[in-house]
């Protein structure tokens, strides 16, 4: 049983280990809920006794009435039948309640795994197609719906073992009987597992036939649920689009089921039924003769074929509960397989010191994992402490990626990162984070107050003036205070009904205030005005060198207007640092950086209504 082959579901075969995924799990068990293995000592005998009590009661009434029993001894007899049959029907339920309970905790013990793992995880698997095939696959062992393997393994096991250890009391006693009619209702069984079986596949097939259906739905409710499109839907009548869509897909899909019944009828329920005739035959032919021989009498006839049911429905469940047992595997295979993605894996254990002295990019080429065309090529340059430099260039450019890795979220493909003149894999990965305070273009909120939302820590640990200059220089201070609940107001509107809106441009103020809370040596700030009007874009530019003071600063913007308050400007095209110098400089040059100037200083005073006003006066 140590090995398996597992079928994904694109149809391709892994090997599965079942010995070690068992092993995995039964020792989180172990570990996390001793007591509940107990449970399986108590339930195994309980839920044995059952069908065989059920099968005993007739044959014991029968003896009675054929022995003249008196009535009154009949009906403490009755009583103790009814008593026990109640306390035994009683225990199981009872026992598997304790054990949902138990397998819930195991559910919500691999939820917390996982989510660390996702937090703790390099950036680059996060972010790679890899990386979010596996999580994907992995989240059924816990988060999935209905069933969800980490939780249904323990049911799967008690029923696994009570019904091991019923099939052989069964099987026992039927052997006294005969052993062929307990080979004959075994090859019943066996037909009818394999009708199950086909059944299974149908629906397999059935569920990957059905994807696109279930994508294109999900596609439906996400895009007509959705606000935004609500707009479009609304202006331009998408309507009639998107009932016809809807349509094709219902019946698209009516056509899978009508499939999906004819194969099961003509598979599992055909093969079910020729089953049940076969044991059920056998039963009869067997049973019969053995009472007209006088080997049995006519109450153990009942009891005989009690237990034929029972032994039947042991082996069916035996294997329903191996397939289970199985499937728990399968996806406990998904689960370790993502567990074992590295976390921090080319992190040193260095400490990055006090003062950020210099980063370099020494010859620093990446392509992203799955690309062929590298993104940036042969980058080279030197930051020193307190410098501001600016990243411009056109979209796609790679600025953003520099950026990444300069972070450490990706390792260069070529070159080196050095921080204070180490490799910057050498150094500890969260204790570099620290050095960076960061606005990336895309928002977090926590459903916390916006103070902490800032600072990120606890109320009693907040620093109030850092706070309020952060918030000054983002220039959402008299705003904030404005709020009936000021600074302490909630945020994120699906958690907290009354939480506060934010525009766009407020929230990336916000981003750009955590940063500034942060204090960190080096501010990195990646379109910070995208979402702002210009205005509000040039008082920022601004505030931009006095709370950039001390800090050596990263400035990523594909608008060169907001770049040339920076000493030093790089503009980047095609992955590389085509173009460099100070805004004076460059334009100078009358390169690509003065052909981008023009064009967008020409659009840019239309957007301000100002074609009349100056360079300068436009600059900052
Ligand atoms: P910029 O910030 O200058 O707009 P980016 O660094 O975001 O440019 O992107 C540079 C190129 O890298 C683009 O062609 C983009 O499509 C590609 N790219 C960005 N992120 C990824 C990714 N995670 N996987 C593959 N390609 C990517």
């Amino acid at each position: 049983m140590a090995k398996n082959w597992m079928v994904s579901e694109d149809g391709s075969k892994e090997r599965l280990n079942i010995k070690e995924n068992l092993r995995f799990m039964l020792k989180n068990w172990f570990e996390w809920d001793k007591k509940s293995l107990w449970l399986l000592a108590y339930s195994t005998p309980s839920k044995i006794a059952l069908p065989a009590l059920t099968a005993l009661i007739p044959k014991l009434m029968l003896d009675a009435i054929a022995q003249d029993w008196l009535p009154a001894k009949l009906i403490v007899l009755i009583a103790a039948m009814s008593v026990l049959l109640a306390l035994l029907s009683w225990i199981e339920p009872n026992l598997n309640e304790k054990l949902r309970v138990s397998g819930q905790l195991a559910r919500m013990k691999y939820r917390i795994m996982s989510l660390r793992k996702i937090m703790r995880i390099d950036y680059e698997t996060l972010e790679s197609p890899e990386g979010s095939q596996k999580l994907a696959k992995a989240k059924d062992f816990s988060f999935g719906g209905r069933w969800s393997p980490g939780e249904d393994f323990f049911a799967a096991v008690k029923d696994f073992i009570s019904s091991a250890f019923g099939l052989i009391t069964f099987a026992a006693l039927l052997t006294r009987l005969s052993p062929i009619l307990l080979a004959i209702i075994a090859v019943g069984c066996g037909l009818e597992i394999w009708g199950f079986h086909l059944g299974n596949q149908n629906m397999f097939k059935y569920h990957r036939n059905a994807r696109p259906n279930y994508a294109r739905i999900e596609y439906i409710n996400r895009v007509c649920t959705d606000a935004e499109t609500g707009k479009d839907v609304r202006l331009y009548n998408l309507q009639p689009w998107f009932m016809d869509f809807m349509h094709s897909v219902v019946m698209s899909h009516r056509k899978l089921v009508g499939k999906l019944i004819r194969q099961d009828l003509g598979t599992k329920v055909t093969l079910g039924a020729f089953a049940g005739m076969l044991r059920e035959g056998a039963a009869y032919f067997f049973l019969v003769q053995a009472v007209l021989s006088e080997s049995i009498t006519v109450p153990d006839f009942l009891f005989y074929f009690g237990i034929v049911t029972g032994f039947s429905a042991w082996l069916i469940s035996l294997t329903w509960q191996w397939s289970n047992i199985q499937r728990c595997c399968k996806a406990c295979q998904h689960f370790r397989d993502y567990m074992d993605l590295p976390d921090n894996a080319q992190a040193g254990n260095l400490s990055v010191g006090d003062s950020i002295d210099e980063i370099e990019f020494r010859d620093v080429s990446f392509t992203y994992k799955g690309s062929i065309d590298p993104v940036l090529k042969d980058v080279s340059f030197t930051i020193r402490k307190g410098e501001k430099l600016a990243i411009v260039g056109e979209n796609g450019a790679g600025k953003t990626t520099l950026i990444k890795l300069l972070c450490g979220f990706y390792p260069p493909t070529k070159g080196q990162i050095l921080l204070n003149g180490i490799d910057i894999r050498e150094y500890d990965r969260e204790n570099y984070y620290k050095i960076f305070g960061a606005v990336f273009q895309d928002f977090t909120f926590l459903p916390v107050s916006v103070s902490r939302n800032v600072t990120i820590a606890p109320q009693e640990d907040e620093d109030a003036q850092r706070l309020e200059a952060a918030l000054r220089n983002a220039g959402l201070w008299d705003k904030l205070n404005a709020l009936p609940d000021g600074l302490e107001s909630p945020m994120v509107k699906d958690v907290w009904e009354g939480a506060v809106n934010f525009s766009g441009g407020e929230r990336q103020r916000l981003l750009l205030a955590r940063a500034l809370y942060k204090n960190a040596p080096v501010l990195i700030l990646d379109e910070p005005t995208a979402a702002l009007d210009p205005i509000a874009e040039n008082r920022l530019y601004e505030k931009y060198s006095r709370f950039t003071q001390g800090k050596t600063s990263f400035f990523i913007s594909h608008r060169i207007a907001s770049t040339r308050f920076c000493e030093r400007i790089f503009y980047m095209a095609d992955g590389k640092i085509a173009e460099e110098g100070n805004h004076e400089q460059l334009l100078a040059n009358q390169g690509a950086y003065y052909k981008m100037f023009e064009t967008q200083s020409y659009y840019y005073r239309k957007e301000l209504g100002t074609e009349d006003i100056g360079e300068e006066e436009l600059a900052v």
